[in-house]
């Protein structure tokens, strides 16, 4: 595949070839479709300079002009979406059934629903006693995002939509493992009318992330990764009191009680599981069947799970493509062979499939246990594959606070029939996002974020806005100034 250069800043490609070079996998093949050279200083320097000149030249535009660059940037994006798809099914290698309706369509929602944001962006005003004053929110200035593997062109657009709305500007460094579709954003921003410089793509592993967190004209830093990875990028961005979103792994909870639609919830188990392969963050990989109806569950559950098509991502038939990596089926496979051994009783899957079909990408069957105990690995920790671990409980009670004994919050779920247990369970569940008898949408409407590990700040939502803004207060007197003195 021919890629321009590794870089996009100030408007156009850039490339620094003593960057340390590394490769684009198609994971379905294990063929290299591009090499790219990671960030140098000098490249750093360049996207920040960039981005710092063009929010000044951006926040002075009236906030519909604005506007109406995002929603030149939607339109473009969903005229692309086809080959949009197509890149990112072969960087990813998820499956372009999934890619064609979820991932750049996606990034449009946010482009276009921020741009209308930007355009009703106002303050509050608040009567005084001799006076009044008012409150406007301003931009916070440059900007990073830092994205996952997992959905590289939605986690590029649910950071810069409303970034760029707010009237900031962002440098962007995507995944190492996905560097691709976040330079076809940047173009599309650029064809949309946003000035040079305004979204910039730097390439890099952790260190080009790590300077870009701590650089003196970062203000705020985005990041969607795992909980270490956090970890540290918080503490960068606190050593120089920047603003920070902090997206970040989850072990969530989906609880399905014995009054609920049994086939509505095994598929919301199965997309909330096995979608992209397994590789969504706020997979419900803690199923709670409640023990009436737990046999029934698990015998459908499998007889579903044997319909799941696994093979050539590009092909439209095909369910689930493969992993990110080898090294990542690597660590599944570690989690399926730790499920066995202490005991979780395989139901369906495990294994990696056989034939030519499969012999060049990280394939795995999908996976269920059953028989799952709180404290086993496959119950305690992100496994990011396509496992999912059943575990039975008999009360509300119980399955409450089971639910919440883990260290994350990221999302969670309930199945029941039951109008008032399903705001009472999800009342009581700690996680940012619930959902209650469906799993994992995730409307760019509606606020989505974890608490406890799963990290802080929301994307999406009118929440997503007081994120990428700080808040200004004037406070106006109309009487004569009182002084003592
Ligand atoms: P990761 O933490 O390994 O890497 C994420 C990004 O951080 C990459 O771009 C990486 O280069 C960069 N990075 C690594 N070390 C850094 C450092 N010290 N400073 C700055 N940047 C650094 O995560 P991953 O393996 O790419 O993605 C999978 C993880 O992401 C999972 O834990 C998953 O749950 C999480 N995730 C969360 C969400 C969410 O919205 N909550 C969405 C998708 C994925």
């Amino acid at each position: 595949m021919h890629v321009q250069a590794s870089h996009f800043i100030d408007g156009d490609y850039a490339e620094d070839t003593d960057g340390r070079a590394f490769d684009s996998i198609n994971p379905a093949t294990g063929e290299v479709i591009a090499t790219l050279h990671a960030a140098t200083p000098a490249i750093i320097e360049r996207a920040m300079a960039a981005a710092e000149r063009a929010q000044r030249e951006w926040a002075s535009w009236l906030p519909v002009e604005r506007a109406r660059v995002l929603r030149r940037a939607s339109d473009l994006m969903r005229e692309r979406n086809d080959a949009l798809a197509k890149l990112e099914t072969l960087d990813t290698g998820k499956a372009i059934q999934e890619t064609l309706v979820a991932d750049p369509a996606s990034g449009a929602d946010a482009l276009e629903w921020f741009s209308a944001q930007a355009a009703g962006l106002s303050g509050e005003s608040v009567p005084l006693a001799e006076g009044f004053a008012y409150t406007k929110r301003e931009p916070l200035g440059v900007c990073v995002g830092i994205g996952a593997w997992n959905y590289p062109i939605q986690i590029a657009s649910w950071k810069a939509a409303p970034a760029l709305a707010c009237g900031n500007a962002m440098v962007f460094k995507p995944s190492e493992m996905t560097p691709l579709s976040a330079l076809k954003l940047a173009e599309i921003l650029m064809e949309a009318g946003a000035p040079k410089g305004l979204f910039n793509v730097v390439q890099g592993f952790g260190d080009v992330g790590a300077a870009l967190s701590t650089h003196a004209k970062t203000a705020k830093v985005s990041l969607t990764g795992s909980v270490p990875t956090g970890g540290k990028v918080y503490a960068a961005a606190a050593s120089g009191m920047r603003h920070a979103t902090m997206e970040l792994g989850g072990k969530s909870p989906m609880v399905v009680f014995e009054d609920a639609d049994l086939e509505d919830a095994i598929g919301g188990a199965m997309l909330g599981n096995f979608y992209s392969t397994g590789q969504i963050c706020s997979n419900g990989t803690r199923v709670f069947v409640q023990k009436s109806i737990l046999e029934a569950f698990l015998t459908r559950l499998a007889e579903r799970t044997k319909t799941i098509r696994l093979g050539d991502p590009l092909d439209p038939e095909t369910h689930l493509g493969p992993l990110i990596s080898e090294e990542q089926r690597r660590k599944v496979l570690f989690y399926v062979e730790a499920g066995k051994s202490e005991g979780a009783r395989l139901v369906t899957g495990g294994g990696v499939p056989e034939g030519e079909a499969f012999a060049k990408g990280a394939y795995i069957e999908p996976t269920v246990f059953a028989d799952v105990t709180d404290d086993m690995t496959i119950a305690r920790e992100e496994i990011f594959g396509p496992v999912m671990s059943v575990l039975a409980f008999d009360t509300e009670e119980e399955v409450i606070a089971r639910a919440n004994d883990t260290p994350f919050g990221l999302a969670a779920g309930v199945f029941t029939r039951d109008l008032a247990r399903g705001h009472r369970v999800a009342d009581a569940l700690e996680a940012g996002i619930c959902w209650i008898n469906t799993y994992n949408l995730t409307p760019v409407e509606i606020p989505f974020g974890g608490v406890k590990q799963s990290g802080f700040g929301r994307e999406n939502g009118r929440a997503a806005m007081e994120f990428y803004s700080q808040l200004k207060t004037v406070q106006v007197a109309l009487g004569k100034v009182d002084s003592p003195y």
